[in-house]
């Protein structure tokens, strides 16, 4: 159950829209992992390939899950260079800081959008009430690729609360859409972003089907966070754990199962089409950028942990 919740009928519907929808390429299951200090993720892009996702390069769901007390886990200090990080927390807390002064509080609907640009350290976990009593998280994040143009900004963020996040309802109220950033039918989230892209949550009713507008160069890419119900042209099987890539067209089906509240993380964009040269922290465009990247983390040169910064709790 997503924090950020509104009756439908008292938010602007969507129209209905015109065009083709959008069949499938494939349906993937993400396997489970483990990210950070240990905590358990679902890694959502496994099994397709860099072209397919551009301009995203990873995601990861963390949770759902009911943490025991002192048990909750996030990351200690670590760097970034080279593209952008976005945590999304469904539910529960994170804290965060980052080497270029930034930090606060991600909770219940808001969105960390971290540039890490030229480079970055930065350290997410829970809060030690979190730690102590335990309790329920939920989260995404999403590594959004830069062009080589960007990869070299100074680092940035933007923290999106969750009342920030623009709310529309599906015509018959069967569905919230939460745009977080980009556009659907012109309504824009609040995130910015240096290559068009869109980024929401949808929350179909059980029973309900919802036809979104997606723009036709964007790639298209609906991601299951809870629930059970069916995508696309096809209404092929979908829910928690999987990753709908779809083909060409001008719209995307998303249809919840009756007995069924289907939650999806729906997310395309521009394709950057560069060469990718991924590895641990860092993402570039060339393999001799990346041992750059590697030199400069090891000489200080991408910051350093602040003084009295902060440290995961663990009791
Ligand atoms: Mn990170």
């Amino acid at each position: 159950m997503p924090a950020v919740t509104a009756d439908p009928t008292t938010l602007p519907h969507l129209a209905a829209p015109a065009g083709a929808p959008r069949t499938l390429r494939s349906v993937t299951t993400a396997p489970e992992g483990f990210e950070g200090e240990g905590f358990p993720v679902r890694r959502a892009f496994a099994g397709v390939s860099l072209a397919d996702l551009d301009p995203f390069i990873h995601m990861d769901q963390m949770g759902p899950i009911v943490w025991p007390p002192m048990q909750a886990k996030g990351t200690d200090w670590h760097p970034h260079r080279g593209f952008e990080t976005v945590t999304y927390i469904v539910d529960g807390t994170f804290l965060h800081q980052d080497s270029h002064g930034g930090g606060g509080v991600i909770s219940d609907g808001a969105t960390q959008w971290m540039t890490a640009g030229s480079g970055i350290l930065h350290i997410e976990t829970p809060p030690e009430e979190l730690v102590r009593r335990g309790g329920l998280f939920h989260g995404i994040q999403l590594w959004v690729n830069l062009p080589s143009r960007s990869k070299m900004l100074s680092p940035a963020y933007q923290n999106l609360e969750a009342s920030d996040v623009t709310l529309l309802a599906s015509a018959d109220d069967g569905a919230i859409i939460r745009v977080i950033a980009g556009e659907i039918d012109g309504n824009k989230g609040p995130g910015s972003t240096h290559t068009p892209i869109t980024l929401a949550h949808v929350t179909v009713s059980p029973g309900a089907r919802v036809v979104l507008p997606w723009h036709r160069e964007f790639n298209a890419l609906a991601y299951g966070l809870e629930g059970v119900g069916a995508v696309g042209a096809e209404l092929a099987g979908f829910g928690q754990g999987r990753l709908a890539l779809f083909g060409e067209g001008d719209t995307i089906v998303l249809q919840a199962a009756e007995d069924s509240t289907l939650e999806v993380l729906l997310l395309g964009g521009e394709p950057i089409r560069e060469p990718v040269a991924a590895q641990g922290p860092f993402v570039m465009n060339t393999r001799e950028e990346l041992l750059t990247a590697f030199e400069d983390f090891r000489a200080g040169r991408m910051g350093s942990v602040p003084a009295g910064g902060l440290r995961p709790f663990r009791g």
